[in-house]
Parts: C-alpha cells; sequence; structure tokens
C-alpha cells in the first residue's frame, strides 16, 4: 500500500504538476511564435544592400531567420556621460534566406517584440 503523503508533499505534487503544465502551454506558445511570418520587401532598407538588388516578397519562419540588432553609439558628454552602444528598439535587420536581401524591421513592433523567438541574435554596430 502506498505510503500516505503529508499535506506539504500533497502540495509539491500538485505544483509540480502544474509547472510541467505551465512549461508545456510556454513552448507551444514559443513554436507558434517561432512560425511568425516575415516578408522580404522593398522596406527603406537601400542602404544595407548592394545597389539594384530587389527584395523577392517570399516569406520567412523568424525561428529560422537571425535577428541582427542595430547598436547606435552615445558619444561621450559630460564628465561621465556616454561612450556605450545602445540597442535601437524600433528598428532591426533581418536577411532574406531566398535572396540575401537585407530587410529592416522598422515599422513592425510586433515582430521587433519577438526577438528571443528569432533562431539568433546578431548585434551590428552603427556609427
Ligand atoms: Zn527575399
Amino acid at each position: 500500500m502506498p505510503k500516505k503523503l503529508t499535506p506539504l508533499e500533497k502540495a509539491n505534487r500538485k505544483i509540480k504538476r502544474v509547472e510541467a503544465r505551465l512549461s508545456e502551454a510556454v513552448e507551444e506558445r514559443a513554436q507558434l511564435l517561432r512560425a511568425t511570418l516575415v516578408k522580404c520587401e522593398n522596406r527603406f532598407a537601400n542602404n544595407f544592400n548592394r545597389p539594384g538588388l530587389k527584395a523577392c516578397g517570399k516569406s520567412s519562419e523568424i525561428g529560422k531567420l537571425t535577428f541582427i540588432r542595430l547598436l547606435h553609439y552615445v558619444r561621450p558628454y559630460g564628465c561621465t556621460g556616454g561612450d556605450y552602444w545602445q540597442a535601437d528598439e524600433k528598428d532591426a535587420l533581418f536577411v532574406c534566406p531566398h535572396c540575401g536581401y537585407t530587410n529592416r524591421l522598422y515599422g513592425e513592433p510586433d515582430v521587433l517584440k519577438l526577438r528571443e523567438y528569432f533562431a539568433k541574435t546578431e548585434d551590428r554596430e552603427m556609427r
């Protein structure tokens, strides 16, 4: 006969079950978010591409792309201010795997929020 659980053991067991269900739901959501599609399109990205290169219009899942975070240098000011790199919260890049076109994510706040669901993040320093 199984031994009777103490109230503390019961509570611990309950927490374990809920935690398992929670991590299952978090993983399910992550999978869905990694499947978010972004389209390769001409979006003010001329300065990042070879002249004449055109976006192909195909879509890709963000979970297969590299999120290229843009870092802007903050010059030194005053006695102790500045001299550091700050990530751009409103813009980032990704390279289309179909055609190699570099796309900006400017104007895509919903996608910019999903950085952790991209395959990886790289930083690009902008001066
Ligand atoms: Zn493309």
